[in-house]
């Protein structure tokens, strides 16, 4: 296997500028970790976009295999708990920004980092959920954990047409949520009516600061966008309502005050996929595989691309042209 190549993405330095193109690596040019795994399937997520379009500052180490999820099947393992062949899915952990990541047919990273796939779910299945879905589930899951319930009244998913956005107004909607769908763009609210939204957000209001304090409309809300938008969902919360807070798609900052918090009684929940400890990965996973029907994952996602496919995608991407997930077929 040693003298064989296979295809990655790989990113380059040059100048100030970042290359993406499809190249034949050999085995001998992965990092030395201990666990190789053959990759079906990775994603496209907005980390993806930025790294592979050259912005935002997500790459860390060049050159740079990007891709910060896929699945696939463990090919040799130094860890007994992986032998070969054992499906696995790995999100986060900093692959595809510090670490050599999905966007090729072959990759070895830590063992530790990789999940069992869960029962029930395919490599092509675990990666139209990806890191986005994953995230989604995170995010319901802390505004559970804060006392949220269907009987609490309506819920808000801000970037509701996005990867984490659409998959979070899913899987909500099938709690039996009652779910509104902030989307900047007319033409996806069909779209998010489709996965369950009953109520569609969309005023000039969203693009303004809001005041200190708006009328309360949300018991809950799932955050992808951050700053104005995240601004108005505190203000916009009810009495003791909770915001689970995942995204930055509108920017870093937060222009908001303490009134929400201290005259409301409003809860920030910040949820990070990222460094999410193993033992907490795996019960997420199987809850999505529960209440989230394959059907609907086949309506987020958008579509697939080859390796080759991945930087127009990305472009795409960040221009808000996509709707859903993009599913990487690497092979
Ligand atoms: P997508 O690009 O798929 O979706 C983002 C959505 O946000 C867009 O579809 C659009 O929604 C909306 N949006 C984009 N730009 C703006 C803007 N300027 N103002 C208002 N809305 C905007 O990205 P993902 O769903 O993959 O990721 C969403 C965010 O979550 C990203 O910031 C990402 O980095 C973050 N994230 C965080 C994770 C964590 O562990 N904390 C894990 C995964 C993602 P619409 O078309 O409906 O208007």
């Amino acid at each position: 296997m040693s003298n064989a190549s296979f295809k990655a993405l790989v990113l380059r330095e040059e100048g100030k500028a970042t290359r993406a193109e499809v190249e034949d690596l050999d085995f001998a040019a992965l990092p030395a970790l201990d666990t190789l795994v053959k990759i079906d399937f990775s994603t496209l997520n907005y980390k993806d976009a930025l790294a592979v379009t050259g912005q935002g500052k997500i790459v860390r180490t060049w050159p740079l295999v990007p891709g910060i999820d896929f699945a696939g099947t463990v090919v040799e393992s130094a860890n007994p708990a992986l032998p070969a062949g054992t499906q696995v899915v790995l999100t986060g952990w900093s692959v595809g920004e510090k670490y050599w990541g999905g966007y090729s047919q072959y990759q070895r990273v830590r063992s530790e980092w990789l999940v069992p796939l869960p029962r029930g779910l395919t490599t092509r299945q675990a990666m139209m959920i990806g890191t986005a879905g994953f995230t989604a589930m995170l995010c319901i899951d802390a505004l559970e954990a804060a006392g949220v319930t269907p009987a609490s009244g309506p819920v808000l998913v801000t970037g509701a047409a996005g990867g984490v956005g659409s998959v979070a107004t899913a899987i909500l909607s099938r709690l039996g949520y009652a779910v509104t769908a902030l989307t900047g763009n007319p033409a996806k609210e069909a779209y998010v009516k489709g996965l369950g939204a009953s109520a569609i957000a969309n005023g000039p209001e969203w693009s303004d600061p809001p005041r200190a304090l708006e009328t309360q409309r949300w018991s809950a809300a799932v955050d992808t966008v951050g700053s104005k938008v995240l601004a108005r969902v505190l203000a916009e919360m009810n009495y003791g309502g909770v915001v689970a807070a995942c995204g930055l798609a509108g920017g870093a900052d937060l222009p908001t005050s303490v009134m929400p918090f201290i005259l409301r009684g409003v809860n920030l929940v910040g949820v990070d996929s990222v460094m999410r400890p193993t033992p907490a990965r795996l019960p997420a996973w199987e809850r999505i595989v529960e209440v989230l029907p394959m059907d609907v994952l086949e309506t987020i996602t958008g579509k697939t691309v080859p390796l080759a496919g991945v930087k127009a995608a990305a472009t795409d991407m960040l221009s808000g042209q996509l709707r859903g997930r993009v599913l990487v077929d690497v092979n």
